[in-house]
């Protein structure tokens, strides 16, 4: 598998298994089936409720714990937020089973978003997360967060998909040194985006499916992807992405889908604020 290398040294497979909207019944086994096809990184969070899931299975597939890349994902936090954000961290650790995590998520950019960060960088200095990083920062957040800390993320996971490609904001990420992960690389299949022409021509050319096309699109540009399907086969086929090459025109014409617009929400909306900004696990 091909890897990135995060901003502290961390090598990242460039390519994992996401687990959002899998049931905690289910997920058990999917993530046993993309351990099986190959898949080293798993894209967890405490808000998905599947850790303990994600957890049995990693215990189930017997791989040494040095060969695997686990991620999950803090939710919101009250005040105190240092405080929280430790137990919420230890809470992630026990239902996953690990005594340490490779890439630790704030997983929106709201709240305390300081005395939550104040504790990831503990749990980073601890070597509890190897890494940590964000999610569904925009460039304003982002920069903010980085000038009045100490650590870089590492990582930033945001919706990247042919139809919001984020290339200015990945500029200006890799400039800081901030990896961007895709989420959503299919756009949960929104806008037609399997059955697009163009990225179906394209795969036609390769003799690849429009989900393996748009894998190679991201992966191509160094971007990490984690996508989900609780289907085997296509579980096999999204990690078969490494043996063509996209050319200089094929890049171009992909580049040409970019709507530059969320095909789910704006994280930047007040009442996407509102909404997510009141929500607490239970
Ligand atoms: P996605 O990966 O873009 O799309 C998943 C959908 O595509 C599922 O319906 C799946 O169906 C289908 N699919 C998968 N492979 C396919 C293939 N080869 N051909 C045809 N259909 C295929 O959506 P996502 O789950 O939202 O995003 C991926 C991961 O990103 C998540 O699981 C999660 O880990 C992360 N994420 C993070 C955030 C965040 O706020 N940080 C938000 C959303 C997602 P089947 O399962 O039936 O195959």
């Amino acid at each position: 598998m091909q890897t990135v290398t995060l901003n502290n040294g961390i090598e990242m497979p460039i390519l994992g298994f996401g687990v959002f909207q899998v049931g905690a019944d289910e997920t058990q086994k999917a993530v046993e089936s993309a351990l099986s096809a190959g898949y080293r990184l798993l894209d967890t969070a405490a808000a998905y409720g599947n850790e303990d899931a994600v957890g049995a299975a990693i215990k189930a597939s017997g791989i040494a714990r040095d060969e695997l890349f686990i991620t999950t994902k803090l939710w919101i936090q009250d005040a105190p937020a240092e405080e929280n954000t430790t137990r919420a961290f230890d809470e992630s650790l026990q239902k996953l089973g690990l005594d340490y995590l490779d890439l630790y998520l704030m997983h929106q950019p709201f709240g305390d978003v300081y005395g939550q960060w104040r504790a990831m960088e503990r749990a980073n200095k601890e070597g509890r997360a190897r890494a940590i990083g964000v999610s569904n920062f925009a460039a304003d957040r982002l920069i903010d967060l980085i000038v009045n800390n100490e650590i870089v993320p590492a990582v930033n996971q945001i919706e990247t998909h042919p139809f919001k490609q984020n290339n200015d904001y990945h500029e200006l990420l890799s400039k800081e040194g901030v990896q961007i992960e895709s989420w959503g690389p299919f756009a949960e299949g929104k806008n037609g985006l399997f059955t697009n022409d163009v990225l179906t021509k394209i795969g036609d050319a390769h003799g690849k499916s429009v989900a393996q096309v748009v894998l190679r699109y991201l992966t191509q540009r160094q971007i990490v992807v984690i996508p989900k399907s609780v289907n085997p086969d296509r579980m096999a086929q999204n990690l078969d992405v490494f043996d063509f090459e996209l050319t200089a025109d094929e890049l171009e014409s992909i580049k040409a889908l970019d709507t530059g617009a969320s095909q789910f929400f704006d994280h930047a909306d007040p009442e996407t604020v509102r909404h997510l900004a009141a929500r607490r696990l239970s």
